[in-house]
């Protein structure tokens, strides 16, 4: 690691020399502080959350559900603003990068769990916050081995290599850690047989694997693992009786357990995958899981209300997708139908693509569409997904960018003739990740001021720091650096439709 490239891109800019060379020239400099201490932490994190998504939640709850979001009454009234997103390489980030930023302070190249490009570890906060004895619990709707929690406790240069992080989760000992991952735990699962649960329970954790099981549980130290990848999506949870707790009832489950260690706790909560539903461009699938995640952040604030020593942070780690509520009809007076229809989906693409198998026919095709997302389709956009489905053939305009065969089967239900809304007026660009600003915004008693401004992502860090007292830099590294380091060694990322998070 050469700092010396930082100094040198800092003299040549002359008052940001605190900047590092790059992007980051000239941008303004934002620090708000919180201006007091905190003895519990909860940072929640809403994966590719944009504010598209926020839109259509906030319209679907007034006009359908008639209520106003959780998340709509404190964007009102306490502390929030936007943050910047970029990686160290890249406008776009992935969850790694994001989570890295959040949990080290630092910028870091796509694609490693609190590491540098050239295998420099970064000590994650949820591991400082160990050292001086809070108790720290992970929640998630993914696999609880995923980025987004794993980049708060530990490192590794493969966000992907779950099985070894399920290992290093055992190492590092949090007191609570709920999502899913079974594929990681499970010795009939794991490419080398180890048995994970014995592991965790001979550690003296309760390890429970379902709903009921997790109700009935006093353990006080928790691994709750409840599927064999990512928790299934609240939509197929709601309406297609998929038997997993919902992201609610797993933060009721860790919220006593994590108040009773006397030193206070840190705990990260995951909206995890209104992310993969973006990226499926699934507008049921991402809906419900920001309504879920709504009704986890009521739980959340409700107990911050009861113990006014914790903090939340909420944050967003980038937009994926982006999905929109288009305007439609004259005068755009029909947009708001759009939401109506969204009521008929009752099902995720990843349910009705487990229900249509390897090679349904367009009869087959046209009834799921049906059932499960309330549109009729016609005989060529039937086809178009049977062939996407089986030969994977993708969408008759060449559109490729994204995660298939998912992408086409939204685009084959989209809205197409703008005057005359018959379907959901929700679409997508693509199934990747943007560059967009996203959201930031805490809760907490005697918080001192009401905007929070435009900050980088790495300023989460500094307000978690300054909400528990402790403070270090892990290392820096500049763009021009990691760029060097990955032109001989590329890590991460090979190709856009490996990103997963
Ligand atoms: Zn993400
Ligand atoms: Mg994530
Ligand atoms: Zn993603």
């Amino acid at each position: 690691m050469q700092r010396r490239d930082i100094l040198k891109g800092g003299l040549a800019i002359g008052t940001l020399a605190l900047l590092p060379k790059g992007r980051a020239q000239g941008a303004p400099q934002n620090a708000p502080s919180l201006g007091r201490r905190y003895r519990n932490l909860i940072v929640f994190v809403y994966d590719g959350f944009s504010w598209e998504d926020y839109a259509i939640a906030q319209a679907y709850a007034r006009r359908r559900q008639g209520r106003v979001l959780a998340l709509e009454k404190l964007l009102a009234h306490y502390p929030n603003g936007l943050i910047n997103t970029s990686s160290l390489t890249s406008y776009v980030t992935e969850s790694s990068a994001a989570g890295n930023a959040f949990s080290c302070g630092v910028k870091t190249v796509n694609g490693g769990l609190a590491v540098h490009a050239d295998g420099t570890p970064l000590k994650p906060f949820f591991a400082a916050a160990k050292e001086v004895g809070k108790a720290v619990g992970l929640v998630t709707t993914t696999t609880v081995t995923h980025a987004t929690p794993a980049s708060f406790v530990i490192s590794n240069r493969d966000r992907n290599a779950e099985e070894r992080i399920a290992e290093q989760y055992l190492e590092f000992g949090a007191e609570v850690y709920l999502g899913g991952g079974d594929r990681f735990f499970n010795p009939e699962k794991r490419k080398d047989r180890k048995d994970l649960y014995g592991a965790f329970a001979q550690a003296g954790y309760g390890v429970v694997r379902t709903l009921e099981d997790l109700a009935r549980s006093n353990a006080s130290k928790l691994l709750g693992v409840f599927s064999d990848s990512h928790v299934a999506y609240e939509v197929d949870r709601r309406f297609q009786g998929v038997k997993v707790p919902s992201l609610k009832e797993m933060v009721l489950a860790a919220l006593p357990r994590l108040a009773s260690y006397r030193q206070g706790f840190v705990l990260q909560v995951e909206a995890g995958r209104i992310d993969h539903a973006n990226h499926l461009n699934d507008p049921a699938a991402t809906l419900w899981d920001v309504l879920a995640a709504d009704e986890a952040l009521e739980a959340l604030t409700a107990f911050v209300d009861k113990n006014p020593d914790t903090l939340l942070i909420l944050v967003s780690d980038h937009a994926t997708g982006t999905g929109a509520l288009y305007g439609t009809g004259q005068s755009y007076l029909e947009s708001s139908v759009g939401l109506d229809l969204l009521e008929g989906q009752k099902a995720s693409f990843e349910h009705m693509l487990r229900t249509l198998g390897n090679n349904p026919d367009a009869g087959q095709v046209k009834e799921a569409f049906r059932a499960m997302k309330g549109v009729v389709l016609d005989d060529a956009e039937a086809q178009m997904v049977v062939e996407a489905i089986v030969k994977r053939v993708y969408r008759p305009d060449g559109v490729r960018y994204g995660i298939q065969p998912s992408n086409t089967l939204s685009w084959a239900m989209v809205q197409k003739d703008p005057r005359k809304p018959d379907r959901p007026n929700i679409g997508w660009n693509s199934g990747q990740h943007t560059a967009s600003p996203v959201t930031l915004l805490l809760y907490g008693h005697g918080l001192r001021f009401l905007n929070l401004g435009l900050v980088e992502n790495t300023h989460v860090f500094r307000l978690m720091g300054e909400a528990l007292g402790i403070r270090y830099q892990n290392p820096v590294m500049s763009e021009e650096e990691a760029l060097e380091i990955l032109k001989s060694r590329p890590v991460g990322m090979q190709h856009p439709e490996d990103i997963w998070a």
